[in-house]
């Protein structure tokens, strides 16, 4: 087991806006070695891959990471599942299960995030029908305070309350994965969608694609960019009043088109399609925040009224706005929580004050239409806010009590988000 001892070290997120303020990180090399230091430590959290916007991650004890614990990827067949151990990140994933002919049904934005972090904060890609990718969760292997492994399938009672934990019930060593046989997408761009047909043709617009992204700043010219990816060779030639891009493009002015995914009409393997960016490249121009709001699917037209009515305010602070649809499920804490979602995603720059001082006028916007804000990402509502919006939040708050009484992985975030 390695140990960084963080009195000088200075260890960050991925944005770099939050420096962690645990006393160490250790990196056990083998399930044993995380089952003692949990049972050992008073305080304990489980980092991942370090792409959450707050403190989330953070503990006034120990970080676990599980980078140096072995990553594996076993397919079984008959079952249509893989296991998933270490600090798998779904770019590794995604090659390992490509190379035995399956596939996950869907992607987030970038690779390079870890399995075991997106499902715990309700991340997704995009698709009317795509639920968000802990809905690909068939299992989970969990080390509980006392040290000891459970493994909690789906179907089972505690089970819908798990996969979307925010870390709080114990530190995931392994996940089973829902997969499928190997499958081609094409993405193909159009740019320049007017707000009046946006808003007249919002179902055929987001059904249009196994996955489609709105990108946009509020004004006048409407959506910029449409990127729509289709499963095979499917895909429209026309799109609305908008016109098909000539040229590979990127969702930020002046963005280097070569990190991202490719476009242009040609299929390609899911993995090299799915998310908007490629592995091999760090996706951002590395000075950002991100915050993103899942309003319900009948209250999106509203809601893209009230970020108009913004648009001017937070246009300072933006990088640019994505909308992406994201499927209902049965897992207590998601945001798509019993109720397909359209996701208002924002890319910021990186004014951790400016971007604090603008949440809450959305959340204002927002909030009384139901919308609820990615837990990894920046937002300002606290549990007064949050637990209305969540119809099992207080069975959530009693299976954390049964698994975790004395708050071994507990935190300042979760004592804001949870009360
Ligand atoms: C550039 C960028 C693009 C993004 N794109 C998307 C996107 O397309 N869609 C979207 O929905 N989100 C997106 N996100 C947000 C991101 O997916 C979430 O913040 C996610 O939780 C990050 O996981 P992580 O492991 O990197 O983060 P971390 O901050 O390391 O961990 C996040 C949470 O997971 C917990 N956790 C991590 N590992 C474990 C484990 N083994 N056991 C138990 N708990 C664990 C941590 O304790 C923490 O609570 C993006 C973020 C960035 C920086």
């Amino acid at each position: 087991m390695t140990t960084i001892d963080l009195s000088s070290a200075v260890e960050t997120n991925w944005a770099g806006n939050h420096r962690y303020r645990a006393r160490r990180i250790e990196h056990p090399r083998t399930v044993e070695q995380v089952q003692h230091l949990v049972a050992a430590e008073p305080r304990v959290r489980a980092l991942g891959s370090r792409h959450s916007f707050t403190d989330i991650t953070d503990t006034d004890g120990v970080l676990v990471s599980l980078a140096d614990l072995p990553t594996t990827v076993e397919v079984d067949a008959g079952s249509r599942t893989a296991r998933v151990t270490g600090l798998a990140a779904y770019g590794d994933v995604a090659r390992a299960l490509q190379a035995q002919g399956w596939a996950l049904p869907n992607l987030a934005s970038l690779p390079h995030i870890s399995v075991a972090g997106a499902v715990a904060t309700g991340t997704h890609g995009s698709g009317d029908r795509n639920g968000s990718l802990a809905t690909a969760v068939a299992a989970l292997e969990v080390v509980r305070p006392d040290g000891s492994l459970v493994r909690i399938a789906r179907g089972e009672p505690d089970f819908d309350g798990s996969v979307v934990s925010l870390g709080a019930l114990g530190v995931v060593v392994a996940l089973t994965l829902d997969v499928e046989p190997t499958y081609t997408v094409n993405q193909r761009v159009f740019t320049g969608l007017g707000w009046d047909t946006v808003v007249e043709h919002y179902d055929a617009i987001t059904a249009s694609a196994y996955s489609v992204s709105l990108f946009t700043h509020w004004g006048d010219g409407g959506v910029e960019q449409v990127w729509l990816k289709s499963r095979g060779d499917d895909g429209p030639a026309d799109f609305h009043d908008a016109l098909p891009a000539g040229a590979t493009m990127h969702m930020l002015d002046g963005g280097d088109t070569r990190a991202v995914s490719a476009q242009l009409g040609e299929p390609g393997p899911w993995l090299d399609r799915l998310t908007h960016f490629r592995m091999e490249f760090t996706p951002s121009r590395g000075e950002e925040l991100q915050s993103e709001y899942l309003v319900p699917r009948d209250r999106a037209v509203e809601a893209i009224e009230v970020m108009r009515g913004l648009g001017e305010r937070i246009a300072p602070l933006l990088q640019v706005c994505e909308l992406r649809t994201v499927a209902a499920d049965d897992l207590w804490l998601s945001s798509s929580y019993g109720t397909d979602v359209t996701a208002f995603h924002f890319t910021w720059n990186r004014d951790v004050d400016g971007v604090y001082a603008v949440l809450p006028a959305i959340e204002e916007g927002l909030l009384p239409l139901g919308a609820r804000p990615h837990w990894g990402k920046c937002f300002a509502a606290d549990a007064g806010a949050l637990a209305p919006l969540y119809p099992r939040f207080g069975d959530f708050l009693a299976l954390r009590d049964r698994v975790d009484p004395d708050r071994v992985f507990g935190n300042t975030f979760l004592d804001r988000v949870l009360g």
